[in-house]
């Protein structure tokens, strides 16, 4: 059952169809490689839009350009900034595996190096996601092991569960000001909901050890839930029970409850508990119920994936598809149906923010098909093996 009827699904193949090779091969993006503003982003949208009959050159064009881009000027580990990125887009769209064994191994290095980050955007969370794309292979499964072992090694019990604190230099680079240490942040782009994703993602794969970690780190998400709205939208700096606290965006995709929802439900999905699963449907409930009293999905005016209304319809519209909840069919609609009279202009090229990710959430609401953007954002998961 798609989201959006024929007409409207019409409208968005139109607006798809609309966007040219030739100007985005002229964009900024183009010049650079990264999942979030670069051609990684591209390949993703382009991959996207050629499932539903769009040009399929863009997805190879952006693969061909990004490898250029890494051969001439390398690039970070990152899942959205930088390797990880551009090796779970060619697994995943063009399935190229014996060419990214280099990638598996130099990607290796970076879990067992000093100062790897945590999060899903540019740490081990990313890098789990990408290596749960390439478990088939002997090197895939190498780099998941060290993951895993990684995040075994630096997890933090607190409050009788398992936490990742953010470390203070990736922190202020994402705009927070820390007034204490450890950073603890929930989120799902940075914080606690990425790691948890990530886990989930290997754990689904067999990796028993990810598995291990996943319930204690679902349970530090519940210890520090807050009353709502906003239940997961902040840091908390120095971990006491009187422990500051900065408010962040609090609906969305990247850290707020929207994002925290989405991952604490494939974690418990994958845990198989009944209590897991009823606890993080009862967040995503109550976040679209937000939703339907009006409040704006998502930072107010902003249609963009990353922290507005495109991120999170989509999530609304994938629990929808779980679980056939009316609500969240209602809640999808009410943040995707504006959009397509609010795309954000074709140079404001990038995914993370442009139009490009609000044509991929709205292609997906035309479509049962899944895509390679939505593990790359952490919000949907491969299927097991052997699932089909
Ligand atoms: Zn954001």
């Amino acid at each position: 059952m798609t989201l959006l009827d024929a007409p409207a699904s019409a409208r968005v193949l139109d607006a798809v169809r609309a966007v040219q090779r030739s100007e985005l091969e002229a964009s900024a993006a183009f010049s650079r490689l990264d999942l979030m503003s670069g051609a990684v982003g591209l390949g993703l949208f382009g991959a996207a839009a050629a499932e539903v009959g769009a040009d399929p050159t863009l997805a190879e064009a952006a693969l061909a350009r990004a490898f250029e881009r890494f051969n001439a000027l390398g690039a970070g580990p990152g899942l959205h900034d930088g390797l990880a990125g551009l090796g779970l887009f060619a697994q995943l769209t063009f399935d190229l595996s014996s060419a990214l064994l280099p990638v598996d191994r130099r990607l290796t290095e970076v879990a067992r190096s000093p100062g790897v980050l945590l999060s899903l955007r540019s740490g081990l969370a990313g890098l789990a996601l990408y290596a749960s794309t390439r478990l088939a292979t002997e090197s895939g499964a190498a780099l998941a092991a060290a993951v895993v072992e990684r995040l075994e090694t630096l997890a933090v019990a607190h409050r009788g569960a398992l936490t990742w604190p953010t470390p203070t230099a990736y922190a202020k680079g994402h705009g927070l000001t820390v007034l204490a240490e450890p950073v603890l942040e929930p989120g799902l782009a940075h914080g606690q909901a990425g790691v948890l994703v990530g886990l989930a993602a290997l754990a689904r794969g067999g990796v028993a050890r990810a598995r291990a970690l996943l319930a204690p780190a679902l349970d530090w998400l519940w210890q520090v839930e807050r009353p709502g709205p906003s239940r997961f939208g902040w840091a908390m700096f120095g971990g006491g029970t009187d422990a500051p606290v900065q408010a962040l965006y609090d609906l969305s995709w990247c850290t707020g409850d929207a994002g925290v929802a989405r991952a604490a439900w494939l974690a418990a999905e994958v845990l198989a508990e009944p209590k897991q699963q009823a606890r993080a449907l009862a967040l995503a409930r109550a976040v679209a119920g937000e939703v339907l009293a009006g409040k704006s999905p998502g930072l107010a005016h902003r249609p963009d994936l990353c922290c507005g209304a495109a991120g999170v319809g989509h999530i609304f519209n994938l629990f929808f598809a779980d679980t056939f909840e009316p609500p969240f069919a209602e809640a999808a609609r009410r943040a995707l149906g504006p959009l397509l009279e609010r795309l954000p202009p074709l140079e404001a090229g990038s995914f993370q923010f442009g139009r490009l990710g609000v044509l991929a959430a709205l292609i997906a609401a035309t479509t049962d098909a899944a895509f390679a953007w939505e593990l790359a954002l952490g919000v949907r998961l491969l299927p097991a093996p052997g699932a089909g």
